[in-house]
């Protein structure tokens, strides 16, 4: 007798969650009927794509990949591939840095006039010849302002969310700006050489003076003139300091640690990196303890 009420228990329980698990279906069924239509984002390179990645965080229905692989970097010259046309072909909106470090954006927006194009540094006052904004950070913050509000009007539906997003991220940019003044402080008025154009925003944040520059973005040969060329600027002018990427500019760094009293630190350009939403803030991060420790090392 008790073991036919413990069967009907269970066929109970067994009916309520059938019950249950179809009524989920058909729910699941029903949202997704309703659900806001798919938004397919696609980056142009590294800082965008972190920046994007941000702004959209867990917005349901939005799919973001990278044109470039993590590792190409700047995108100075890039040739898009067949399957980067496939990408774009696909895509709703496509998020550039603009102020010329795509080079290949006419080709697009004339193959897919119906692309939403978004130039993150179209309200941005450039530096001359170069686009590289996010190395400063209070720039890069502009940038993700200026993608978020572009975001809402291609997509008004989940606008509110972009804006939220954007919000929370550029609070911690915001942190990261604040360190920046408070280096700033030590740094500015002082001469530098950079060897990677981008670090000349970096110097900007910093108000420090580029003296001299040599573009060490790839792998290339160095002439003896530019050595001796460099070398006398550093001598003549004063300069403590050199940002370079460790990647292509090594070589040089050295030369210029053995010939001069400057002082190489070797910073991170953010033109490639792992695809986390925390990429930009974390090298930002160690750059400015890179540079923290080369400030204040420095005797003046
Ligand atoms: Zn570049």
């Amino acid at each position: 007798m008790k073991n036919k009420y413990v069967y009907v228990l269970v066929l109970l329980v067994c009916i309520a969650f059938a019950g249950l698990f179809l009524t989920g279906i058909y729910m699941a069924g029903q949202k997704k009927g309703s659900t806001k239509k798919e938004l397919t984002v696609v980056t142009s390179f590294y800082p965008m794509y972190v920046a994007a990645d941000n702004i959209i965080g867990d917005s349901k229905g939005v799919v973001l990949q990278n044109l470039s692989e993590p590792q190409t970097g700047c995108l100075h010259d890039y040739q898009l591939t067949p399957e980067d046309m496939k990408l774009l072909s696909e895509a709703d909106v496509f998020i550039v840095n603009g102020g010329g470090i795509e080079t290949f954006l006419t080709d697009v927006a004339k193959a897919y006039p119906d692309l939403v194009i978004m130039n993150a540094s179209e309200n941005i006052h450039l530096l001359e010849d170069n686009a590289h904004v996010w190395m400063d950070p209070e720039l890069y913050a502009g940038q993700v302002k200026k993608i978020a509000s572009d975001m809402k009007q291609a997509d008004p539906e989940r606008g509110a969310l972009y804006e939220q997003n954007a919000a929370a991220y550029c609070e911690k940019i915001g942190d990261l700006q604040q360190e920046f003044e408070e280096l700033k402080a030590r740094g500015s008025g002082s001469s530098l050489v950079i060897f990677h154009e981008a670090y000349a925003y970096t110097a900007k944040a910093l108000g420090m003076n580029v003296a001299g520059s040599m573009d060490l973005d790839e792998e290339r040969q160095i002439s003896a003139g530019e050595v001796a060329e460099i070398l006398s600027v550093i001598d003549s002018q004063n300069v403590k300091f050199v940002f370079a990427e460790r990647l292509y500019g090594e070589s040089m760094g050295n030369t210029v640690e053995a010939e001069s009293k400057a002082r190489v630190v070797y910073l991170d350009p953010l033109t490639r990196g792992e695809y986390r939403a925390d990429g930009y803030l974390k090298g930002m991060q160690k750059n400015l303890e890179l540079i923290k420790e080369a400030f204040s090392d420095y005797e003046p």
